[in-house]
């Protein structure tokens, strides 16, 4: 089991090497996941006495009055051999190998935040020794808690140190040491009255009896120890810290220690609970509770550190891939990049993804309203044939049929085809813009690269220019193909003239009838129509060769080649991303690394259940 508190132990230092406490970091923490020890009680009812002789060193400041005034977040790791030291949080890679120089550390550092005065703050200091002699364990040594402002303290202190006091030991993860001197009515007791209030089925609380050596002469704290004054969940712990004189002193905690044991084997009244007290003893009992409480959590720290995980690699893959360093390698990534764009492209256009449809649209409904609205018939009202046909004949009077007059009538209405022809082919690039850009947007590496977007972005605009106007030369062409050359057959199936077109006898003006004229204009008109529904055929086929074919198979060719000339430098210059991404991305495959490791070793514990 010894494993699994080291495991737990290297988790959290790691944590706390990142910053990662919770407060300031965004990302999901360990810290709060795991347990700790904290000790509570009132001033000087030797807190700071009772973490000392469980971890077996003399470190931390003692006293009278308020000493303690920071959190001091003490972790120990067992070393198995070689010199043990101390480091702090605030001062990594420094090794302390001498532990006066460790206290003094401590009360500096504790001033550098409060100023010198008797106020508190809840920054916690981290401290953490290595050392054969210790067992791992994670402890806090809290301010203690006060009754009333004593001068230099301002009015709020009582509250404050409650406040954070509370705040440390209502953590469901934290293992609460409730410390009463026994020379006091432990109905007074402010560590028995908060830790209730935290933790009222008493399951993470254990009750320390300080101080018995001090108790008045006559009295005993047999009933308190054997849980008949106030019964806990476990069984009570007394303990027999220096008194101020050995401070004073300099007696060693070795030598503490054997005193302990020796006055609860010695003191007839404890002889037989002299196996359950001491700080000895406290040591074990908690870290065997340790043990049993890192054991039911490892499911849920597996389930956290998969989860912290996944939402890491998650958060890598939105930010992307590093940059390549190398030329080859950058040409690659843009090349990659670019595929992936026009593979989201093309699907765009194929109905995998939405707004291909709006290009039928066009085809199926803007293109034949735009030829209905031509409207042939009023181009071919009497009038305006007859002024045509009477023009074309010019000077004489035609003598078999007005051949140029029907060519001028039928090339007149054709030519307006042109507007509706052109139209398909404004509209269809407008939608293939649109669709670019929405491509553009969905992919989410061109988000990565400002620059490289702007450039793919021009390229493929710039093609598409190009093939809209190839789209409209080859259309508009169809439509002057259809006015430069007539379907003769058409109007060799027509009834033929019988009366060739009026009397010539008669004056130049009437060479026509109405009724002649009439059916010239309706000829007319079913040749145009014929002409026109073949063209709303054929405008679709030109459109989409030239243009929706044409940026499936070649949107970014013009921009690849010029790529290819391009050198390394101006290669990383369209790979320009934001150095805030870059950085936030090696320091989460940082945290990836860490929780990866983690969870290697949290599963090996598990398994080896
Ligand atoms: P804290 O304020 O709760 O951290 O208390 P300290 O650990 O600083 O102890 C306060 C004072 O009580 C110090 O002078 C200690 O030497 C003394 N003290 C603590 N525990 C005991 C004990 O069990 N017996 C005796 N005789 N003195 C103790
Ligand atoms: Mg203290």
């Amino acid at each position: 089991m010894e494993n699994l508190i080291q495991l737990v132990n290297r988790l959290q230092q790691a944590c706390t090497a990142l910053g990662d406490h919770g407060e300031e970091s965004s990302l999901p923490t360990l810290w709060d996941a795991l347990p700790s020890i904290a000790v509570v009680g009132g001033q000087s009812s030797g807190k700071s006495s009772v973490l000392e002789s469980v971890v077996g060193k003399d470190f931390l400041p003692r006293g009278s009055g308020i000493v303690t005034r920071r959190p001091l977040v003490l972790q120990l790791h067992r070393l198995d051999g070689g010199r043990e030291y101390a480091e702090f949080g605030h001062l990594p890679r420094k090794k302390f190998t001498d532990f006066a120089a460790v206290r003094k550390e401590i009360a500096d550092e504790t001033d550098r935040e409060t100023g010198q005065s008797k106020a508190i703050s809840t920054v916690p200091i981290y401290l953490s020794i290595h050392s054969p002699n210790v067992v791992n364990l994670t402890l806090i040594d809290l301010p203690g808690l006060t009754k009333v402002a004593v001068d230099g303290q301002p009015e709020s202190i009582v509250q404050d140190i409650e406040n954070m006091v509370r705040s440390f030991i209502e953590k469901p993860n934290c293992i609460i040491l409730a410390i009463s001197p026994a020379n006091q009515d432990i109905a007074t007791s402010d560590a028995i009255k908060i830790s209730r209030e935290v933790n009222p089925t008493g399951d993470r609380t254990f009750g320390v009896l300080t101080k018995i050596d001090l108790m008045d002469k006559g009295t005993d704290a047999v009933e308190m120890l054997e849980g008949r004054a106030f019964k806990l969940q476990f069984p009570w712990i007394g303990v027999v810290n220096r008194s101020q004189a050995d401070i004073n002193k300099n007696v060693d905690m070795i030598a503490a220690r054997r005193r302990e044991k020796e006055y609860f084997e010695s003191t007839p009244e404890y002889q037989h609970l002299a196996s359950r007290m001491g700080s000895e003893h406290l040591g074990k009992v908690l870290s065997k509770h340790l043990e049993a409480v890192i054991k039911s959590r490892i499911p849920g720290l597996q389930s956290l550190i998969n989860k912290t995980i996944l939402e890491l690699e998650t958060e890598l893959s939105r930010l992307g891939k590093n940059v390549a360093t190398d030329a080859g390698g950058k040409l690659y990534m843009i090349m990659e990049i670019c595929r992936t764009f026009d593979g989201i492209f093309k699907e765009h256009l194929d109905g995998v993804r939405p707004g291909g449809d709006k290009v039928y649209n066009v085809f199926d409904n803007q293109l034949p309203a735009a030829l209905k609205r031509l409207q042939f018939d009023k181009n071919l009202s009497i009038d305006n044939v007859r002024k045509l046909i009477t023009q074309a004949d010019g000077y004489q009077p035609h003598l078999i049929a007005p051949e140029q007059g029907y060519r001028r009538l039928i090339e007149s209405s054709v030519i307006t085809i042109k507007g509706p022809a052109e139209s398909a082919v404004d509209a269809v690039h407008a939608i293939l813009k649109d669709l670019v850009q929405k491509s553009m947007s969905e992919t989410s590496e061109l988000k990565q690269y400002p620059s490289l977007r702007v450039e793919v972005s021009k390229a493929a605009v710039e093609s598409l220019e190009r093939m809209r106007d190839e789209s409209k030369r080859a259309t508009l062409q169809l439509v002057d193909m259809e006015c430069s050359y007539l379907t003769v057959d058409f109007f060799r199936k027509l009834p033929q003239d019988t009366e060739k077109g009026g009397n010539p006898s008669q004056s130049i003006f009437d060479r026509y009838n109405d009724s002649y004229l009439r059916r010239i204009g309706s000829n007319v008109l079913a040749y145009v129509n014929m002409v026109c529904a073949s063209l709303r055929n054929s405008i679709p086929k030109s459109v989409v060769y030239c243009q929706v074919r044409e940026a499936k198979r070649s949107l970014l060719d013009h921009f690849f080649t010029t790529l290819g000339q391009k050198e390394g430098k101006q290669l990383g210059k369209l790979l320009d991303e934001d150095p805030a991404i870059a950085q936030r991305r090696v320091s989460l495959a940082k945290r990836l690394e860490l929780y990866r490791s983690a969870q290697t070793e949290i599963d090996t514990v598990a398994w080896s259940k």
